[in-house]
């Protein structure tokens, strides 16, 4: 696997409006330095103690990105440094990064994870849910909702998934409208990035396109 020319090739693939977040997971830090070693910042991991191994481990102009789910007592380890949560699923969950970020004198980037498919075991909030937390999340002065995040359908129908991150783009561009700080839409996998991208993606989370195939964990 070479990880360099992957960054490098997929970097040259898409527009340079989307962010490339980098998936680490599973991976030794040893290919997080690759990765970075092209100037590449952004890493996404999806189990905090994980994350918090490698943070200690690695260079500290590193913007890590939380992607998968967070348990409301894990977010106290990650609050001094984590970039953007993209996977806020509640406002409880909301409130309390809101209340360790006080604790840390910043405010914490985040992005609500709504629920695009109907894959039973996948997190996330419906569009009502969404405007009733964005709206309580104006009270919360250490936090900012910046955008969305969805994950569509494990499948190989690929209308499927370009139906699902069209209405993902719809929902997203209409929260827009009256919640102005929301500007990232974060949906694309290294399965359906090319499909999320043209449904107006501006970020994507790509793994093993980038370090290889993952062992089953
Ligand atoms: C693992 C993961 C990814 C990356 O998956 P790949 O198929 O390896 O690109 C993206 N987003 C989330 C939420 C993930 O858990």
């Amino acid at each position: 696997m070479c990880i360099t020319k992957n960054i490098k090739q997929l970097k040259n693939k898409i527009p340079s409006t989307v962010t490339l977040v980098a998936v680490s997971k599973t991976k030794p830090v040893e290919d997080i330095l690759e990765a970075y070693a092209t100037d590449h910042y952004d890493f996404g991991e999806n189990k905090v103690q994980e994350m918090i191994e490698k943070y200690n481990k690695l260079p500290k102009d590193i913007n890590w990105h939380m992607i998968g789910h967070l348990q409301t007592n894990k977010v106290k380890y990650i609050a001094p440094f984590i970039d953007l949560i993209h996977s806020v699923d509640s406002l409880k969950l909301l409130k309390e990064i809101n209340k360790r970020g006080l604790e840390n004198k910043r405010t914490i980037k985040c992005l609500l994870q709504i629920q695009i498919s109907k894959e039973v075991g996948k997190f996330g909030v419906s569009y009502k849910n969404a405007i009733s937390i964005l709206q309580e999340s104006k009270l919360l002065s250490n936090v900012n909702i910046i955008g969305l995040m969805g994950m569509a359908t494990f499948t190989n129908n690929k209308n499927e998934i370009e139906i699902e991150f069209e209405n993902l783009n719809y929902t997203y561009t209409r929260l827009q409208q009256d919640y102005t700080q929301i500007k990232i839409l974060s949906m694309g996998m290294s399965q359906d990035y090319k499909i999320a991208i043209k449904q107006g993606s501006n970020m994507i989370r790509l793994g093993s396109t980038i370090f290889g195939k993952r062992k089953n964990k």
